[in-house]
């Protein structure tokens, strides 16, 4: 049978990754509608190639570059809010969340339809509002799957066993590009080696989070929201050859792994059908060949990210939004030169320990979750250098 399918985030890393997976089985899956941010003409090649009905555009700006560059095509078109509502309001089975960092979170929330799957690569929507997330996506009948590979692993290992016999979820880090490097070295580097990532190729913002680890403290959140699991049974280990992606520890000592080549089709084919699995032409994994996995523990003194992330987890309410937000702005600032390697986590953890937990809210909506990432976005801004209000923070 054919499944329909929309992808948020078409022309990025995971949307390219999902349309290789798409053009591969063309009997099997069927696009809809492609969303888009800002680049026009990217979107427009990405809904040619995926012979998609609807092409949206989030920045309205671009209304006119994309009509042009879809004219003569039959698909229709459009640019701004309005548009990408129409996208997520299209007839589709699954609905593939991959745009970038909390802009994701309201047409993610938008696209939960009553026995929809939302393959889930958006892991800042479960970041920023979790509780919020989740709970509408169960009134709603909606079904959230992993297309992280660490908690898609994950998924596919729970299915060894009960969830009550579950220990402990474990997740792993490649460790990024500075796993070896001392912390004088890593404090004094640049934007570009932060965004060369060892294993995996990704968008921009994602490999900045690798670098600092943080990536790791925002998947364990959104594995807490996944699998309800509390922090505590949590853990994470460094492993380089990023082959094992998720272990489920059992109550009677036993581990069932997810292993697979780092390439991100693998996990995205396997949200897009689940059970029913689709057949991959990809590399197949060689354990001889590799000879060699290897695991260490974090060093939480060059990569602090980890414990704030943790220890906003562990404070809840809204803590996790404030986490996330400041991590946006101070990622961004990161990147545009404004601030060095490790004032990001120096910057979230001053923002984290400013909204105490006692006085946030713990957001019962999406909406409600906005309102305090907003907060904590202009509280971040404050703080950073040319701020007016910086000297006074
Ligand atoms: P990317 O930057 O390569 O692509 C982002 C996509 O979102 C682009 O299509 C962009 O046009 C679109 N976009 C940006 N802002 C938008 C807006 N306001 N409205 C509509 N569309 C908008 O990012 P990516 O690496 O593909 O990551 C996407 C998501 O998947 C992130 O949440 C990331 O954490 C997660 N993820 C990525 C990987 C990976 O390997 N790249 C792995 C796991 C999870
Ligand atoms: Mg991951």
């Amino acid at each position: 049978m054919t499944r329909v399918l929309t992808i948020l985030g078409a022309t990025g890393s995971i949307g390219r990754s999902t349309a290789e997976v798409v053009l591969a089985h063309p009997g099997e899956l069927r696009v809809e509608a492609v969303v888009g941010g800002r680049d026009a003409a990217a979107l427009a090649a990405m809904a040619r190639r995926l012979q998609a009905r609807f092409a949206a555009l989030a920045d309205e700006a671009g209304a006119a570059a994309l009509a042009d560059a879809l004219a003569g095509s039959g698909i229709a078109c459009g640019a701004g809010e309005s548009a990408v509502t129409e996208a997520v309001d299209r007839n589709a089975d699954i609905v593939l969340a991959a745009i970038s960092g909390t802009a994701g979170l309201r047409p993610t929330h938008a696209a939960m339809k009553p026995g929809r799957r939302i393959a889930l690569a958006n892991k800042e929507s479960l970041v920023c509002a979790g509780e919020a997330f989740m709970s509408a996506a169960r009134q709603i009948g909606a079904e959230i799957m992993p297309v992280d590979s660490e908690h898609n692993a994950l998924d596919q290992a729970l299915m060894a066993g009960h969830v009550w016999d579950v220990e402990k979820a474990i997740i792993t880090a490649s460790g990024g590009p500075f796993r070896t490097w001392s912390r004088e070295r890593i404090a004094a580097a640049t934007p570009a080696e932060a965004a060369a990532h060892p294993v995996w190729s990704m968008g921009s913002k994602i490999n900045i989070d690798s670098a600092t680890l943080m990536n790791k403290g925002l998947e364990l959140i959104e594995a807490h929201h996944l699998f309800e699991l509390p922090e505590d049974r949590l853990g994470v280990v460094v492993h380089p050859e990023s082959i094992v992606h998720g272990l489920v520890q059992w109550r009677d000592g036993a581990l069932t792994a997810g292993l697979a080549l780092p390439d991100m089709k693998v996990p995205i084919a396997n949200a897009l059908r689940h059970h029913d699995r689709l057949a991959m032409a990809l590399p197949r994994l060689d354990l001889a060949a590799i000879g060699r996995l290897s695991f260490e523990a974090v060093d939480e003194d060059r990569f602090p990210c980890l414990g704030i992330a943790r220890a906003a987890l562990r404070a809840g309410r809204a803590m996790p939004t404030v986490l996330n937000a400041a991590n946006e702005i101070a990622v961004a600032a990161f990147v545009a030169g404004q601030i060095g390697f490790y004032d990001i986590s120096e910057v979230v953890e001053r923002v984290c320990s400013s909204f105490s937990a006692r006085e946030l809210p713990a957001p019962a909506t999406v909406a409600d979750a906005l309102q305090v990432d907003e907060e904590a976005r202009r509280h971040t801004r404050g703080l950073l250098p040319g701020s007016p209000d910086a000297a006074h923070n």
